[in-house]
């Protein structure tokens, strides 16, 4: 028997980002232009406490500057009706007030931008992300947004590993942002999907471990790939890569589940 109390998993596409190649691989790639999707990940729980894995841009993103400033607008490549979270639930028979849970990989602006959606629901973060969030470091600090994030009241705040529900635990894999974290989610079927977020950028960060570009601490970024890389082989796990340029040639959007 396996132990989960999830259903299914969606995969959410939540539009698309121009990045420098060199942000998906360390110092490779300078001045090549390449497009990435922007994901989340709804999980459809048998208790009826859904869980939502990051909430990607806010889809007011083109009438007002209030979640992204014009700054970041100038990265979004694509984002239109269909790119909506709302539009997503809606496909699988879901309303924002039905997310009880909203987990956050991190809280950079692609993905805590749609959160005010879900002022219903329990914010789950890592303290290392919320306490940098807060004040960030200059240099790296322009890619949060605090409008997105600093209103928040039902906050848990993690301290590493947990596992929150059966069948779905958060792993902090720090290096891209201080508090990052990723989701491991068990299927009824016993499949394991792993939810890198932004600890990975492409397979190519991989086999050699090779950072992302954008790491704010490039070491760290290294252990967290070695650690979801020796979880993938060990569960027999599938890993779904945010910002992967090729994710959608081998997974299925919503409203596809994963069971
Ligand atoms: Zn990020």
């Amino acid at each position: 028997m396996t132990n989960t109390s999830v259903l299914s998993v969606s995969i959410l596409p939540l539009g698309r980002l121009k990045l420098e190649q060199s942000i998906l691989t360390y110092r490779q790639g300078m001045g090549t232009s390449v497009d990435v999707p922007v994901t989340g990940a709804f999980i459809e729980m048998a208790d009826g406490e859904h869980i939502l894995f990051d909430t990607g841009f806010s889809p007011t993103l083109h009438e007002s500057d209030e979640y992204v400033p014009e700054r970041l607008k100038k990265l979004v490549s694509q984002f239109g009706r269909e790119d909506d979270i709302r539009h997503h639930l809606a496909q699988l028979g879901y309303r924002p007030e039905d997310v009880s849970i909203v987990v956050n990989s991190h809280l950079h602006w692609d993905h805590a931008g749609g959160n005010h959606l879900f002022k219903g629901a329990r914010f789950i973060s890592q303290d290392r992300e919320i306490r940098f969030a807060g004040h960030p470091d200059p240099f790296v600090g322009r890619v949060y947004v605090p409008k997105q994030y600093d209103w928040i009241e039902t906050m848990e705040v993690l301290n590493g590993d947990q596992v929150i529900k059966p069948g779905v635990a958060l792993m902090l894999t720090p290096g891209h942002s201080p508090g990052h974290q990723s989701m491991i989610v068990r299927l009824p079927s016993g499949k394991t999907i792993i939810l890198a977020a932004d600890a990975v950028f492409c397979p190519a960060n991989f086999d050699p471990a090779l950072p992302p570009g954008n790491a704010h601490n490039p070491d760290e970024a290294v252990m967290s790939i070695q650690r979801i890389r020796m979880l993938g082989e060990f569960l027999q796990a599938e890993t779904v890569i945010c910002h992967d340029p090729e994710l959608w040639a081998s997974w299925q959007p919503c409203p596809y589940r994963y069971q």
